[in-house]
């Protein structure tokens, strides 16, 4: 016998040629489709472009998305406004830069309507002072300074009331090459009110112009101003009770003290705290059996308070990863972790998504192992490839979800025994040590069938850099689907900030969704719930 049937099988077309006229090449050489561009959007606004991938460099992944971007602000550069202010304002994504850079973006575009919701966007988008200074180095890069731009920096000032803007001022006295008082300059708002004209005048360099108003945001910046010179650590910390100061106005040996952090400490910012839990344990304020330790530990571990200070998951993942490891990145030295903090911070990770109902539905959660999943950092943050982010954003599902299992591929089927009952850091390095390999996406469907393993849904992680297998991902799970005779759905999330999908836009039992925005596990399992979609 002439063995044809191992030739050739029905609904199997190898990776590296299309199944559709609507497929397209991925950079690996397999047929994928393309994400729609709003999606595209959304992917670049959570995952950004840091460090590009495995396959196109940082520079080729920006141009592709602000093409992407270009095109939908010309189109509808309304409805992109408004997506970038509720993905920024609700802090989906953990980086802003990608929301500012879009935002810099829609000030080239001479359409009259988008330019002002642009201008109505920047003080909602650019919140901080940082986020102002990193928005006029992306348009300063782009265009000239007309009239529009300025009045929309000077709006900017005019809409913060004066405490803030003191507060702004003081914290965020430059970046990136831009002081407060080249903004004033530019911007060159203009008020009648005279304790705001001698606000913008201090920040233009008239400090005198303080003395000549009497109001606790002077009160304020002449702390500011006094604690720089001051020598002594018990009236620093006492002036930074008083005045509820942050650290960036400290002078750098104050920072050395635990009784300073410990005046920080007592109204310190979640976000804040979080990233100087290393600094805190170094100089020695947080320790094991410290009540500090005890009120760290509760503050990480309340959702509601996460929630309003809008801390992202990726955040709290980036300072586990450094804190657990007892080192700073470079010459930042050594300190003894403590593990309630640490334990906290596992939790915290959890509880910074939104609440995810259970679906209780059996649930496969296969994550890309391959070499191109390792390359690179999600979001800018060292340490996080896309394999070690997508297992720790797999683990957030499989802690609602009862009936889950986890698997891992590359160009092989991997067992993988992760579990949400083990450290994050544990897991990471587990990821770590993953062997390399090629990409075939069709495998976590293939084993289920060969396995006859029940399955009400498939979650790939994946960069979606399909190319070796012999099957298509979709023809695999038609094949389940068929010979189980049961619709399960196929949810793939997207690690990577770029356009491929191994979903099918024409299916209806396929979702396409962003890897590490904080409402992923949620949409996520909306989708598996939903009985309708078929
Ligand atoms: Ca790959």
């Amino acid at each position: 016998m002439q063995k044809l049937h191992k030739l050739f099988r029905p609904n199997a077309t190898a990776q590296n040629r299309p199944i559709d006229a609507t497929q397209l090449k991925n950079s690996a050489g397999g047929y994928v489709w393309e994400i729609d561009p709003w999606q595209r959007l959304d992917r670049f606004l959570t995952l950004g472009t840091e460090s590009g991938s495995y396959y196109a460099s940082e520079q080729t992944l920006t141009v592709e998305n602000a093409e992407n971007v270009m095109q939908l602000l010309n189109d509808e550069g309304v409805r992109v406004l408004e997506r970038v202010t509720e993905l920024s304002t609700q802090g989906r994504a953990y980086k802003n830069d990608p929301a500012l850079f879009v935002l810099a973006l829609a000030f080239t575009v001479s359409d009259v309507e988008t330019r002002t919701a642009a201008q109505k966007a920047l003080p909602l988008v650019a919140r901080t002072g940082t986020h102002l200074f990193t928005f006029m180095e992306y348009v300063n890069s782009m265009r000239g300074w007309g009239r529009g731009l300025r009045r929309a920096v000077a709006n900017w000032y005019d809409r913060k009331d004066l405490p803030d803007l003191s507060y702004q001022v003081s914290k965020y006295a430059q970046r990136n090459g831009w002081t407060h008082r080249d903004a004033l300059r530019l911007a060159h708002p203009k008020t009648t009110d005279v304790q705001r004209d001698a606000l913008y005048r201090y920040i233009t360099g008239q400090a005198d112009k303080l003395a000549e108003v009497q109001a606790d945001f002077a009160d304020y910046l002449n702390a500011v101003e006094a604690v720089k010179a001051e020598t002594k650590v018990k009236t620093v910390a006492e002036t930074i009770r008083r005045y509820n100061l942050p650290r960036e106005v400290l002078p750098t040996e104050m920072l050395m003290h635990a009784e300073v952090w410990e005046a920080l400490f007592e109204r310190m910012p979640m976000t804040a705290m979080i990233r100087n839990l290393a600094t805190m344990t170094r100089v020695g304020l947080l320790t094991s059996m410290s009540e500090v330790a005890t009120t760290v530990a509760e503050r990480l571990t309340d959702k509601e308070r996460l929630r309003k200070a809008r801390v992202h998951p990726i955040q709290i993942l980036a300072a586990l990863m450094t804190y657990a490891r007892g080192q700073g990145a470079k010459g930042k030295g050594t300190w003894l972790p403590v593990q309630r903090v640490v334990d906290a911070l596992d939790e915290a990770f959890y509880l910074s998504f939104e609440t995810v109902v259970p679906t209780n539905k059996r649930i496969m959660l296969a994550l890309d192992v391959s070499s191109s999943m390792t390359w690179g950092q999600v979001a800018g943050v060292p340490g996080l490839s896309p394999r070690v982010a997508s297992a720790a954003l797999a683990l957030v599902t499989a802690a609602s979800e009862p009936r889950h299992l986890f698997t891992a591929f590359s160009h092989q089927f991997l067992p993988l025994t992760i579990s949400p009952r083990q450290r994050l850091d544990d897991v990471i390095k587990l990821m770590d040590d993953m062997p390399f390999g090629a990409t075939d996406c069709a495998l976590p469907m293939q084993y289920a069938l060969e396995e006859r393993l029940e399955l009400d849904a498939f979650v790939i992680l994946t960069d979606s850099e399909t190319w070796f297998g012999k099957q298509h991902p979709v023809q695999a799970l038609n094949d389940y689907r068929q010979r189980m005779g049961i619709f399960a759905k196929l949810v793939v999330v997207g690690m990577l900030g770029n356009r491929f999908s191994i979903a099918d836009p024409k299916d209806a039992g396929m979702l396409d969704v962003i890897g590490f925005s904080t409402d992923t596990p949620s949409i996520l399992a909306d989708f598996i719930r939903d009985e309708n979609r078929h």
